[in-house]
């Protein structure tokens, strides 16, 4: 079972882009790399203070909070590395994103050190862990982020961004285009292909940092949660595992 996981975990941190693989492995070994445990399970980059380790704390408590309220009771328990500098972060193969999740490890750039983005990567976490191997193999990747963003309500990704993106007329993805989503590889080409990982270039220029993708996803989310709530979501996951398909479970 060991055995099983530890190929997960090398999968799931392969999947990004190749050189993801030995970096997201780093995280096998924090310690290692620059990170210090600061608590059960945080990791926290060296240097930082007291006040980002207790925010931390704080940030993890109510993370696993909203992911209890969510899904009823939490299955999984992440183990957070939280960097405070650009470099770990793009070390440990973060780069243009915020956060990201190998496995049951998140990593935090020092822009995502808030409990919107642990919520954001536990939600991913929580779902693996209530899904069948096979169910998890056909479940959308953008409704697993779609559930992701709405639960977590990360600024960046509110339904406000999402009216300034169409106040702004910003190119965004239709909802039938976002349905087509469906792997983990259709979801990065659309994040990169609306430029949604330009945003540390956008933001060095004075430009609006915009997320279409991600607000797609959530703007498509938040309706259906807030109208089946935890029961509905529950019962969505139960009837995948039982081998419902997912647009019919969805519907
Ligand atoms: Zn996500």
């Amino acid at each position: 079972m060991r055995q099983f996981w530890i190929i997960v975990f090398f999968l799931t941190a392969s999947l990004p882009s190749g050189c993801s693989i030995l970096q997201g492995g780093k995280l096998l070994a924090p310690e290692s790399f620059g990170l210090t445990l600061v608590a059960p399970d945080i990791y926290l980059e060296a240097g930082a203070d007291e006040t980002a380790r207790d925010n931390l704390r704080e940030a993890m408590d109510k993370a696993e909070k909203t992911i209890r309220v969510t899904y009823g009771s939490v299955n999984s328990r992440p183990i957070v590395h939280a960097c405070i500098t650009e470099e770990c972060y793009e070390a440990f193969g973060g780069r243009g994103s915020v956060a990201k999740v190998y496995g049951d490890r998140i990593l935090l750039s020092p822009r995502g050190l808030n409990w919107h983005f642990i919520a954001h990567e536990w939600s991913h976490i929580e779902m693996r862990s209530r899904l069948t191997f096979s169910a998890c193999w056909h479940l959308p990747q953008w409704f697993d982020e779609g559930i992701a963003v709405a639960i977590s309500e990360a600024p960046e990704h509110s339904e406000s961004h999402w009216q300034f993106l169409v106040a702004a007329n910003i190119p965004r993805p239709t909802r039938e285009e976002l349905h087509t989503f469906k792997s983990l590889r259709q979801w990065l080409d659309a994040v990169h292909r609306y430029g949604e990982d330009k945003n540390i270039e956008r933001k060095a220029n004075g430009e609006p940092e915009i997320r279409p993708v991600y607000s797609a996803a959530g703007h498509e989310l938040r309706p259906w949660l807030a109208k089946v709530g935890s029961a509905g979501l529950l019962a969505f996951i139960a009837r995948l595992n039982d081998g419902e398909n997912f647009e019919s479970a969805y519907r």
